[in-house]
């Protein structure tokens, strides 16, 4: 059974398609997940909307949805994403913590009403099935897929994932700030052994110092992070636009220095777990 991801877009905080950005891509976090004949969607970042022409081209008729939260980077694209709007779909669409807010479709609706945006979630004509649950939470899409669930440290909340197929698994963990010295023993507890972890690196250690209470975390606190839990591989993720091509280039020789499990995530880059 194939289980593969697939980025579409692995920014943080906006969107910057800038030529300064052309290596590592500058569309804000979406990522497909193929697992087995299940696809499954983390975030609705701005790379949703290329995901979308992909998965119409492929005729996809079914996907699930997992927000990590939804502040703007994670769902902006949302409203762009083309396969909503054709009809004869269905996508499942989870988040947690939004249950005191009226629940993940009160909220998606919102960013589409007016008047920041001409056109409502009710225009969508495939069938969109909200589920929300708590962070903690395991649950299965289809037989094959087990689903893991940590809440993390981050303004309004965020969802760590991690996703199980094939004797293989695969770790979601973003946007989380950790505590300096103190591995965060809740995303150990996720991460343990797997195959790979794709991490909230937007800042360095030491631009980290006066990012304090910002919600993320750092590709050296994402290092140790995966050593300590026997992970395989780490997919430094969330690049702050900030970080331009060179900077995001020297972090990843950096990174190769200090562990070789270590790479930075590239808009196109699909990594096949199994
Ligand atoms: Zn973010
Ligand atoms: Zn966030």
């Amino acid at each position: 059974m194939v289980f593969a991801v697939e980025f579409w877009g692995v920014r943080g905080s906006i969107a910057c398609p800038s030529p300064r950005h052309v290596v590592y891509g500058g569309n804000t976090s979406c990522l497909e997940v193929t697992a087995g004949d299940h696809q499954i969607i983390l975030d609705a970042g701005t790379g949703i909307r290329d995901l979308g022409e992909s998965l119409l081209k492929r005729d996809v008729r079914h996907a699930h949805l997992l927000l990590t939260h939804v502040h703007w980077d994670h769902i902006n694209g949302f409203p762009f994403f083309g396969p909503a709007y054709a009809g004869n779909r269905t996508f499942e669409i989870r988040a947690a913590h939004l249950a005191p807010l009226g629940g993940v479709r009160e909220v998606l609706a919102g960013q589409m009403g007016q008047p920041t945006f001409p056109v409502p979630l009710e225009t969508m004509r495939s069938k969109l099935v909200f589920e929300d649950f708590m962070a903690g939470d395991t649950f299965f899409l289809g037989p094959d897929v087990r689903v893991r669930t940590v809440g993390l440290n981050h303004p309004n909340g965020a969802t760590g994932y991690r996703l199980e197929c094939s004797g293989k698994s695969l770790c979601y963990v973003t946007d989380t700030e950790h505590l300096p010295g103190k591995p965060d023993q809740k995303i150990l507890g996720l991460i343990e052994g797997a195959d790979l972890v794709i991490y909230d690196c937007t800042y360095t250690d030491d631009e980290f110092v006066s990012k304090v209470g910002w919600g993320h975390s750092t590709w050296q606190e994402a290092v140790r992070l995966c050593r300590a839990g026997n992970v395989r591989q780490l997919a430094i993720f969330h690049h702050d636009p900030a970080h331009e091509d060179p900077f995001m280039a020297d972090v990843e020789r950096q990174a190769r220095a200090m562990w070789e499990g270590a790479f930075v995530a590239r808009e196109g880059m699909r990594i096949q777990l199994a």
